[in-house]
């Protein structure tokens, strides 16, 4: 059997693994349009911030490619898929035939539609030569803006102000971390960036890139401005399905699966950041990896279903671990209970519907959490000890 990867991201690397654990004699050739071997993406920002040397971004020497019989072709990117005749065509104009095709070319980040976009200075961040250039950028330059107060901002916000700059962080809603946090949460959050030197800016709707030719700042609506010779926006990821549109494939936000991951074409299959499960695009590490793995059973003829992956984060901001799990904002009726220890900068909440929880914060520990999470997959019913379950001594050993 041939199989070909587009992407040489997590799922693309997790799925080629897996399918060699289970059957070496596979023949398998990942393409990437990418020029470097697989690195988690968590690690740009440890080397962003200079805490990681560029050697140990990588998850594999370059020896474990060959040792796992796996071909790997970088800086090669799939241009075309020809499903009828089974065929990818190659940047170079070069067709391969395959057997199974997996989709695995993840997301690209999301350039909002402000004025002065293309303005030197401007970047994205999601790729290892993104963080290059913004090294290369900002050498000569004090003062950064960060645009977007989710994750992936606050982590670049942090990991620039290691690096000695001067950072800003500006959000569009009025809270940081809006879809993993809430207000109360977001609160306490706020103040311990601010501790670490980071300004922020909430509920501000930026308009525009100032400067001639290079960012010498923002505009926001209502004429407000924020003066910055660099700008970083963290606005978050699209999947990229147009490989897979042109192909006929079935694609909503994602490229469409169904629980064996497969598209909607015979000896298709998907998985990562740029899939759609049942109206869901997960976009983290744990899907990925979870997609991967069913993926590559099933194309073995293991047949394995993927349930679905809920959305669960963790984060250490300037020390501070914010975990956030499941449905923490529902917009239906539900129970909430909540934890404050403002002094030791505490904050935790559960979400409980019909005496499960389906959603939970948990900031500044990480004591309890490995255990509510495990009550969320499971479903477990926890009426009885709903509002004791938050209290710093209680004993998860009696569930
Ligand atoms: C800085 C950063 C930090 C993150 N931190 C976390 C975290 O803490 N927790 C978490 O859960 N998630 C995190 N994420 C998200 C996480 O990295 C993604 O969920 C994960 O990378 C998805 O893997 P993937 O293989 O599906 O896609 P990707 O990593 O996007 O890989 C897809 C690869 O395919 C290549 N490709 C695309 N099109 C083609 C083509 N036509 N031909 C050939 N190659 C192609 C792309 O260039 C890319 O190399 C982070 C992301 C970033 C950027």
């Amino acid at each position: 059997m041939r199989i070909i990867v587009v992407g040489n991201g997590l799922a693309g690397t997790i799925f080629s693994k897996t399918i060699h654990d289970i059957d070496p004699d596979v023949d398998i050739q990942i393409y990437s349009d990418e020029n470097y071997r697989y690195y988690p993406r968590p690690n740009l920002i440890e080397f962003l911030a200079g805490n990681l040397p560029y050697e140990h971004l990588f998850a594999f020497p370059e020896e474990w490619y060959s040792s796992q019989n796996i071909h790997l072709s970088l800086g090669e990117s799939i241009k075309k898929i020809s499903p009828s005749s089974s065929e990818v065509e190659l940047s170079g104009g070069r067709r391969e035939k395959y057997d199974v095709l997996l989709l695995a070319n993840g997301a690209h980040s999301f350039f909002p539609p402000f004025n002065g976009i293309d303005k030197k200075g401007v970047f994205t961040l999601r790729t290892l030569d993104d963080v290059l250039n913004i090294l290369d950028y900002v050498k000569a330059r004090r003062k950064v803006v960060v645009v977007g107060g989710g994750l992936l901002g606050l982590e670049i916000a942090r990991a620039l102000t290691v690096r000695g700059l001067e950072v800003d962080v500006v959000e569009f809603f009025p809270r940081l971390l809006p879809r993993q946090l809430d207000s109360q949460g977001a609160k306490i959050l706020k103040l311990q960036i601010e501790k670490m030197g980071i300004r922020v800016f909430l509920g501000k709707a930026t308009e525009e890139i100032l400067g001639e030719r290079e960012v010498k700042g923002l505009r926001f609506k209502g004429e407000d401005t924020l003066q910055a010779e660099a700008a970083v926006l963290a606005a978050g990821v699209r999947p990229n399905i147009q490989l897979a549109a042109d192909a006929g494939l079935v694609v909503d936000r994602g490229i469409v699966v169904n629980e064996y991951l497969q598209t909607s074409h015979d000896g298709i299959f998907a998985a990562g950041d740029g899939v759609q499960f049942i109206g869901q695009v997960p976009g983290i590490i744990s899907a990925a990896f979870e997609q991967s793995r069913t993926a590559a059973s099933n194309v073995l003829g293991i047949k394995q279903s993927y349930q679905g992956t809920i959305p669960a984060n963790t984060l250490k901001v300037v020390g501070i671990d914010v975990t956030s799990i499941g449905h923490v904002n529902p917009e239906e009726v539900v129970e909430e209970y909540r934890f404050e220890d403002k002094d030791a900068g505490v904050y935790k909440k559960i979400v409980v519907q019909q005496g499960e929880i389906i959603g939970a914060i948990w900031m500044g520990t990480k004591k309890g959490i490995k255990e509510i999470n495990q009550m969320i997959s499971q479903k477990m019913n926890i009426e009885k000890w709903k509002t004791s379950l938050l209290k710093e001594d209680f004993d998860f050993s009696v569930l």
